[in-house]
């Protein structure tokens, strides 16, 4: 029994270890060399991406191959997001995901066409049984492409565990030439507390990073009193890229002791939103740069390991405190960073005044503001903090804070608009003003009745707005009375400026035909091969509706034989 116990500890042991991952398992999903645009959990707005991105050398329809036998066991094609993206569980329990695809293997592919058009949309999720599309290692699942949310061609490539958590897949061997050390872009220190202070201030400070040999760099020296934490902007660039990407472990120490760790192996999609309390959310929000924080405040993610107080320092009067930070990527290149701490008393003890308003949130309770027309509601829990909110309501303007403050659920947004007569009512919708000119961004928008509601997890100002435009449909390769019979596919551009396209339907002589839309060109793409246009004369038309139910119908004939 003994010896079983002990057994079952070595592997318990083992199974913490790189080693636990299967290492000669899953081959490349790619025949070229890879070179990443995207590292395993770098930082992404509102989450952490959650596999590699592979460059495509600028091109789609590069073969994608299956990188263990397996079986598809989903498929899911959106306009947004992963677009194509393509599901393969293999005996082992793990599962490989294959996103922004251009097409399917034509077996897969016809698979999906039937469903498609049995449903009558492009948009489609399929969960097909283990028999349904057996894999075998190698063979061509799809081709690579830059479909949904993708900004250029490249295959996004995931590893998931059997509780859907992503992992690191160069933790299964998948291997990235890196000989170059992460680079430290810059380095802050926070007083946590009114009465913490460093250089005699209060404030968030940005210290000074000294590059020195070896590429490591040194901090200037400073005086500091109380609870203080350091926050890191830092990147790593790989051999053959040029981009830089995230990196993989953040250390720090305090004296020579394990302080504080950020271990990017591996995590669970369920807390990917936890991304803004790791990093300055103010700071993101207002300048665009991410500093991870060096310490865990009010922070659920499972990507801290070894956490002493918090990662925060306790800094006392006349002490010596030596801080270092250790960035490494995957393959081990380090930089470091070292600080002096001088523990000494301020001789400026004002803390810097919190601006105070009447809207106190309590991150730990429900809370209705109601003004005029306009109510919002926080519900528990949806703040990592407490804090003063500003609320203002200008006739149809709510200012609602600044986006400095994150979010972890969404809260409503609702305008009573009862004193709008029927026809007005009809086309508004609640807009985020953003950027300097305040343009109003289309937010999802419920009516129900006289109310209104929209769904959010960004703070900033909102306004109603009306949409009374209807979307715009033209033909792009194509024109009215047209013979196609040699064309291969049939193009349209469809936009809608203000609300945003909601939906779309194309028939040809009365009969759904599937039309792939990509938001990014505007463009609705129907592919002839598809075999579902067999007569002569065809009548095309193509029904598009924006958000607030505004409708276009185009229709126009072509030929084909
Ligand atoms: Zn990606």
């Amino acid at each position: 029994m003994r010896l079983i116990l002990g057994f079952l500890l070595f592997f318990a042991l083992l199974s913490n270890a790189q080693s636990h991952y299967p290492q000669d398992y899953f081959s490349s999903p790619l025949e070229i060399p890879l070179i990443l645009s995207g590292t395993f959990a770098e930082l992404r707005s509102n989450h952490f991406h959650s596999g590699l991105d592979i460059k495509t050398q600028q091109r789609v329809g590069l073969k994608v191959k299956a990188c263990a036998d397996g079986y598809v066991s989903r498929i899911k094609v959106s306009h947004y997001g992963y677009g194509k993206a393509l599901y393969i569980t293999h005996p082992n329990g793990y599962t490989t995901v294959y996103a922004h695809l251009q097409k399917f293997s034509p077996d897969i592919e016809a698979y999906i066409k039937k469903q498609q058009y049995k449903k009558e949309s492009y948009e489609i999720e399929l969960f097909p049984s283990s028999e349904t599309l057996p894999i075998k290692k190698e063979s061509l699942i799809a081709f690579s492409g830059n479909s949904g949310g993708s900004g250029g061609p490249h295959l996004h490539f995931e590893i998931r565990d059997n509780a859907e958590r992503p992992i690191n897949p160069m933790l299964f061997g998948i291997d990235i030439a890196d000989t170059t050390n992460p680079y430290v872009k810059s380095f802050y220190a926070y007083p946590l507390d009114e009465y913490s202070y460093v250089n005699n201030s209060n404030e968030k400070q940005k210290l000074r990073l000294i590059p020195i040999k070896g590429g490591d760099y040194v901090v200037e020296n400073i005086d500091a009193i109380g609870n203080i934490g350091f926050g890191v902007e830092t990147n790593d660039r790989q051999n053959l890229a040029a981009n830089s990407n995230g990196v993989y472990n953040i250390r720090s120490f305090v004296n020579g002791n394990n302080n504080f760790e950020l271990d990017f192996k591996r995590f669970s999609f369920s807390e990917t939103k936890h991304i803004n309390q790791l990093i300055d959310y103010e700071h993101y929000a207002t300048k665009k740069q991410r500093i991870q924080k060096l310490f865990k405040k009010n922070n659920p993610l499972s990507i801290f390991k070894s956490v002493l107080n918090d990662g925060v320092l306790s800094i006392e009067d006349s002490t010596y405190t030596v801080y270092k930070v250790r960035v490494a990527d995957f393959k081990n290149n380090e930089s470091w960073i070292t600080l002096n701490i001088k523990g000494a008393k301020t001789s400026n003890p004002k803390a810097s005044k919190t601006k105070t308003t009447p809207y106190h949130i309590k991150a730990d309770q429900t809370i209705n503001l109601k003004e005029n027309k306009v109510s919002v509601d926080f519900y528990k829990d949806t703040f990592y903090e407490d804090f003063y909110l500003d609320f203002e309501v200008k006739s149809d303007t709510l200012i609602l804070h600044k986006n400095v403050k994150a979010a972890k659920k969404n809260f409503s947004i609702t305008y009573d608009i009862s004193n709008y007569n029927n026809e007005d009512k009809s086309k508004l919708y609640i807009a985020r003003l953003v950027g300097y000119k305040k343009y109003p961004s289309y937010t999802y928008t419920q009516r129900k009745g006289d109310l209104l509601t929209a769904s959010t997890k960004t703070l900033g100002t909102f306004a109603l707005a009306t949409d009374s435009i209807r979307p715009s449909i033209k033909a792009i390769n194509f024109k009215n009375g047209q013979w196609l019979s040699k064309y291969r596919y049939l193009k349209v551009k469809i936009e809608d400026k203000l609300s945003g396209v909601s939906k779309y339907r194309a028939t040809v002589n009365g009969k759904w035909i599937l039309m792939e839309y990509d938001y990014k060109t505007k463009t609705l793409t129907h592919d002839f091969n598809d075999g579902v246009v067999r007569d002569t004369k065809n009548n095309l038309k193509v029904i598009v509706t924006d958000n607030v139910g505004n409708n276009s119908t185009f229709e126009t004939l072509f030929y084909r034989k």
